[in-house]
C-alpha cells in the first residue's frame, strides 16, 4: 500500500477543488489534489459556461431575490448571503488567475473569440490547472477515493485505489470534499460519466447526514440521439422548433411565446415535466433546419456544425435529462462539515439552492465556496498538531487500512453478472421511477426492482482492478437511488424541481421542511427539520 502525507488534501478536480487548492496553497502548507481521472478536465465544470453574480446591471439584491425565489422556501439564506456578497470578488479572483471573464446578462461568462467552438468550461479549467501546476501543489490524477479516514471523530485523510488497483492511504491535517454531484446515476443525464455521487456516499459512510437528496434538477433539452454524446442544445434563434412525431410545435401546445433558450432559463421545471410526459407518448425532436446560415457561426451551433451528424438537414431527438443535485452535505458559511477538519465545496454541498437552483449559481457557488473552503482548510491545518502527536500512531492506522484494502481486493467465486449491465439497470430504475415525474405506486415499484438488483450486486466479486471500481460504483449508485426513492415517498407535495403527480401542489403548511438522510446499519433513517431561518429574512 502506498502512503502519502500532506497538510491539506483536496478530493476532486472540478472548479471547487482546483480553486480551493489554489487558495490553500497560498498559506505555504503542503496541498495535494486528487481526482478519479484528470484534474480539471472530464469534470462537470468543464461543461459549464455561465456564472450568475452581481454586475453593473444586476445588483446583489437582484441576485439574492432570484436565488431565493427559485429555491421555493428551502434555501439556506445564510449561504445565499455569502454567495451574493462574495460573487463579484470570486469572479475577480478568477480573472486574477488569468481566466478571461466578461460581464454578460445577469453575471459573467468566459470571453472567447466570437466564432470559437471551444467549450468555455474547458478554457476555464485548462487555465486554472495550468496555474496550479505552477505552484507547489501536488496533483494526483487517477486515484479514486473509497473512504474518508476518521479517527477519534476527526478527519485523518482518505483511502483509495489507483487505476492499477494499488491501494493508497493519504494522511492529512484537513481535507476538502469537492467531488461534485451525482447526475450520471440516471439513464438520461448531461453530466460526465464519472459523476456518480461518490462524495455523498463517502459522507454518509463517515457518519454525516445528507439533506434534500430528492431534489434533482432536470435540463429540458438535451441531445438524445443514441449514437451521440449528451449535449445541451437549447438555442437562441426563433426559427428553432420543438416538435413531436406529428410535427406539432410543443411550445405552442404549452402556450409559451418565448424563444426556446428563454423558456429553458425561466420555465425549466415546467418544460422538463411536459417534455418527459410527451416523450412517454412518442419521440420529441428539435428542428434547426430553418435556422439561418449566419446563426451557425456562434456557439453552440458552431459546435454542432463540427459533428458528422446532419443537424442542419434533419430534426434530431431530444429529451429532458438530469442536470444537477440540490441536496448533499451540510456545511456552515466557512465550508466546515460536521466532522472536524473536513470541509466541502461545490455541488456536493447542500443548502444554497433550496428546492431548485437558479441558472448560473452552481459555478458561482464553486468559485465562492471553493475559495472559502481553501482558506478554512489551511487555517485548520495550520492550527492542528500532526495526528501522531495527538496519539494516533502511524503503524496501527496503516495496518487497519491494509486490512481494509485486502477486504476490498478479496476474490471469491460467485454468480456473475456483468457490472456494466447492472449499472445500466440501476440508471434505468432511477430514470423511470425517480425521474421528473414521481408517484407513490411507481416509487414503490422502483424500490422493488432495486431490491432484486441489490441482491445481484452483492454477488459481484471483483477479479480485476477495473471490476473493483465497478463494484464500488454499483454499491454507491444503488445506495443513492434507494435514498432518492425513499426520500421522495415521504415528501407528499410538489416543490421546485420535485414533482409528485399524486401531490401536484406545494404544501407550505406541512412541507417547509428539509429531508435529513442518515445511514444507520445500512438503513436510511429520515427526519424532517423545518427550514431556518425563514426565507423572508435578508
Ligand atoms: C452540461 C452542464 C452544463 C452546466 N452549465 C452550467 C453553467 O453554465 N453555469 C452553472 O452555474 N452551472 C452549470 N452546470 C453545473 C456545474 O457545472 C456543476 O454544478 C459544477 O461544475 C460542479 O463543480 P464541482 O467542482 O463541484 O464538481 P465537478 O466539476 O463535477 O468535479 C468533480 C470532481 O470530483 C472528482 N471525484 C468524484 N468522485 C471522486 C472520488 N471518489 N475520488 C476522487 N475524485 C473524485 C471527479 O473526478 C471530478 O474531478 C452545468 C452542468 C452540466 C452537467
Amino acid at each position: 500500500m502506498e502512503e502519502i502525507s500532506t497538510d491539506i488534501l483536496v478530493i476532486g478536480g472540478g472548479l471547487a477543488g482546483v480553486l480551493s487548492a489554489l487558495e490553500a496553497e497560498k498559506s505555504g502548507l503542503d496541498v495535494l489534489i486528487v481526482g478519479k481521472f484528470a484534474i480539471g478536465l472530464g469534470t462537470n465544470t468543464s461543461l459549464g459556461s455561465f456564472f450568475t453574480a452581481a454586475n453593473s446591471r444586476f445588483s446583489k439584491q437582484d441576485h439574492f431575490d432570484a436565488t431565493v425565489k427559485a429555491g421555493k422556501g428551502l434555501c439556506n439564506v445564510n449561504l445565499v448571503k455569502v454567495l451574493v456578497e462574495n460573487g463579484p470578488t470570486a469572479i475577480g479572483a478568477l480573472t486574477a488567475y488569468g481566466v478571461p471573464m466578461i460581464e454578460r446578462g445577469i453575471g459573467y461568462g468566459i470571453d472567447l473569440p466570437a466564432h470559437s467552438a471551444q467549450l468555455p468550461g474547458v478554457v476555464l479549467m485548462k487555465g486554472l490547472v495550468e496555474r496550479l501546476r505552477g505552484t507547489s501543489t501536488r496533483l494526483l490524477p487517477g486515484l479514486t477515493i473509497f473512504d474518508l479516514v476518521i479517527e477519534e471523530g476527526e478527519i485523518q485523510g482518505a483511502f483509495g485505489f489507483f487505476k492499477d488497483g494499488k491501494p493508497c492511504l493519504i494522511r492529512s491535517k484537513s481535507t476538502i470534499l469537492a467531488t461534485g454531484g451525482a447526475g450520471a446515476i440516471y439513464q438520461r443525464n448531461d453530466n460526465q460519466r464519472s459523476i456518480l455521487g461518490d462524495g455523498y456516499t463517502l459522507a454518509l459512510q463517515a457518519g454525516l447526514s445528507l439533506y434534500d437528496l430528492e431534489f434533482v434538477q432536470y435540463y429540458p433539452l438535451v441531445l438524445a440521439e443514441p449514437r451521440l454524446s449528451t449535449f445541451i442544445v437549447d438555442t437562441e434563434p426563433k426559427e428553432a422548433r420543438l416538435v413531436n412525431e406529428k410535427g406539432r410545435d410543443l411550445l405552442e401546445v404549452l402556450g409559451i411565446s418565448q424563444n426556446i433558450q428563454q423558456a429553458t432559463m425561466t420555465q425549466r421545471d415546467r418544460l422538463s415535466i411536459f417534455l418527459y410526459e410527451a416523450s412517454q407518448e412518442g419521440d420529441v425532436y428539435y428542428d434547426l433546419t430553418q435556422v439561418p446560415e449566419e446563426a451557425w457561426g456562434h456557439f453552440p451551433l458552431n459546435f454542432l456544425k463540427k459533428s458528422r451528424f446532419p443537424f442542419r438537414e434533419r430534426p434530431f431527438l431530444v429529451s429532458p435529462a438530469v442536470h444537477f443535485f440540490m441536496g448533499g452535505v451540510e456545511t456552515d458559511e466557512k465550508g466546515a462539515t460536521g466532522i472536524p477538519g473536513l470541509f466541502a465545496a461545490g455541488e456536493v454541498v447542500w443548502g444554497l439552492h433550496g428546492a431548485n437552483r437558479h441558472g448560473g449559481n452552481a459555478l458561482t457557488e464553486c468559485a465562492v465556496f471553493g475559495i472559502i473552503a481553501g482558506h478554512s482548510a489551511a487555517e485548520y491545518a495550520r492550527q492542528r498538531e500532526s495526528p501522531q502527536s495527538q496519539g494516533i500512531a502511524p503503524e496501527p492506522l496503516t495496518r487497519k487500512w491494509e486490512r481494509k484494502a485486502n477486504h476490498y481486493l478479496r476474490r471469491r467465486r460467485g454468480v456473475f453478472d456483468h457490472p456494466r449491465d447492472l449499472l445500466k439497470g440501476l440508471k434505468s430504475i432511477a430514470w423511470k421511477y425517480a425521474g421528473p415525474v414521481r408517484e407513490e405506486k411507481f416509487l414503490k415499484e422502483g424500490l422493488d426492482h432495486l431490491v432484486s438488483l441489490e441482491k445481484r450486486i452483492e454477488q459481484v466479486y471483483p477479479a480485476t482492478p477495473s471490476e473493483l471500481f465497478r463494484k464500488k460504483e454499483l454499491e454507491n449508485v444503488s445506495l443513492l437511488i434507494r435514498a432518492i426513492l425513499e426520500g421522495s415517498l415521504l415528501r407528499t407535495e410538489s416543490r421546485g424541481s420535485f414533482y409528485r403527480a399524486d401531490f401536484p401542489q406545494p404544501d407550505d403548511s406541512h412541507w417547509l421542511k428539509h429531508t435529513c438522510y442518515r445511514l444507520e446499519k445500512g438503513e436510511f433513517k429520515f427526519t424532517h427539520p423545518p427550514t431556518k431561518p425563514p426565507p423572508s429574512v435578508h
